[in-house]
């Protein structure tokens, strides 16, 4: 047993405490309270923290580890252009041994930030390795594609022997899911064929959707920029006379199963379909600011009761892991799109990045809160410096001045994180030289 306390607690699910302490037994929280409550016979170890907060991990619900050391490599290129660089880099340039060391240096990173859980959406599988090595909880969605009708059963094949392969080494806290990628290149026998795999193998989904207008003009009219690219590669294109949302439902593939990533080009409709489907969402408001999209509309969804998380997005459209700025811009983003200071404040934007999370990747019985028999995945906070003192309240301040330079520890299963990132910082830069000499 060992004992840590803090200046603060913030167990998320109850209320902040002052002079805290969590008991840490065998991986898991054993009980969390005022320091002076947390008294155990049998000679436990304090630790303490000055000037600190003990936190639970963050649930980075959205992410793509195996794209981090794309940092950098695509800048200020349109929606649809950066998205072929991306394609391009992937299959070209990276391949699976540059992926293994990316998606490394993005658990390494994930962890350094204070992120213990990731939904993270895969393509090659080489995130799901890292996960395991590097100690990070959450779901790994194995990626699928394939815009043309007629490639439906053969990606759906690649999908199977994949996700066979990799729930062999599942866990309670370490799940595989399926994700059909986006519309402009899933077809709807993709879609109908990816939901009737994942439904009869009881595994989650999640779907990028109504992320830019382009995306919007695609599957509503049949037209711009990703319509053009499917006809000029003789793909036969749709017009679904509807939003991306009301196509998605169309397929019924909303429900408490999917995890929505984006929906930002929604409208009113959309709303009470989110609201009545039990469908989760995650929203990337730095991703979605950078790429130049608009940010999703997600204080009327939570108004609702439609459960939102924040999530990333890969390092190729971010370019950083700082859930402070993500708890930031959301909460900047739906005041300015609001005009109402109501719309979202600290105390939601940290339950967003923690318990919401864990409830979006269905893990909330074991992660996302310091409740005692929950995994002992904990971050703390050093919240003593100048950027952050005085501390009035500490959500407000981390949510307002913190960032994850401000991390002093992570903790996996009661263990503190200690990784050497030296031959990491190497590799990318090995492939840094590649993809330079590659273009
Ligand atoms: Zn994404």
């Amino acid at each position: 047993m060992t004992i840590y306390e803090a200046d603060w607690i913030c167990p998320v699910a109850a209320p902040s405490i002052r002079r805290g302490a969590i008991a840490v037994d065998g991986g898991r929280l054993r009980d969390v309270g005022p320091a002076e409550s947390i008294q155990h016979i049998g000679g436990a170890r304090r630790v303490r923290f000055p000037g600190c907060a003990i936190i639970p991990g963050f649930v980075n619900a959205h992410a793509h580890l195996e794209l981090t050391v794309l940092r950098g490599f695509l800048e200020n290129r349109s929606f649809m252009d950066w998205i072929l660089g991306l394609v391009q880099a992937k299959y070209q340039f990276l391949q699976y041994d540059a992926m293994r060391t990316s998606a490394e240096f993005g658990a390494l990173e994930m962890l350094r930030a204070g992120v213990t859980a990731v939904g993270e959406v895969m393509d090659l599988g080489m995130s799901w390795d890292a996960m395991r090595e590097f100690g990070l909880q959450g779901v790994a969605y194995q990626e699928v594609f394939g815009p043309a009708d007629s490639v439906a059963s053969e990606s759906l094949a690649g999908l199977r022997t994949k996700v066979d392969r990799l729930r062999r080494d599942e866990t309670e806290t370490l799940r595989i899911g399926a994700s059909p990628h986006a519309p402009f290149t899933v077809s709807k026998t993709l879609y109908e064929a990816t939901r009737d795999f994942a439904r009869s193998n009881r595994l989650p989904m999640t779907a990028h959707i109504a992320e830019s207008r382009d995306e919007l003009l695609l599957v509503r009219d049949g037209a711009g920029p990703f319509a053009e690219g499917q006809r000029n590669r003789g793909i036969e294109v749709t017009p679904r006379h509807c939003t991306p949302v009301t196509y998605l439902d169309a397929l019924d593939l909303l429900g408490p199963d999917m995890l929505l990533i984006h929906v930002i080009e929604i409208d009113d409709q959309d709303l009470d379909r989110l609201q009545n489907s039990g469908v989760f969402v995650v929203h990337c408001p730095k991703s979605n600011a950078k790429l130049g999209h608009r940010t999703a509309r997600v204080s009327e969804m939570q108004e609702r009761g439609v459960t939102v998380a924040l999530g990333t997005d890969s390092m190729a459209s971010n370019n950083s892991v700082d859930m402070f700025e993500e708890m930031r811009a959301a909460v900047f983003h739906q005041r300015m799109l609001t005009g109402r200071i109501q719309a979202l404040d600290a105390a939601r934007a940290f339950r967003m990045a923690t318990i919401d999370g864990a409830k979006c990747l269905g893990l909330e019985d074991h992660i996302g809160s310091l409740t005692p028999g929950k995994r002992a995945d904990f971050v703390v906070i050093d919240l003593s410096g100048v950027s952050t003192q005085p501390v009035y309240d500490p959500i407000e301040t981390m949510v307002y001045s913190a960032a994850r330079g401000d991390v002093k520890a992570t903790f996996l299963a009661g263990r503190e994180v200690d990784l050497d990132d030296s031959e990491l910082l190497k590799q990318a830069a090995a492939i840094r030289e590649r993809l330079l000499g590659a273009v």
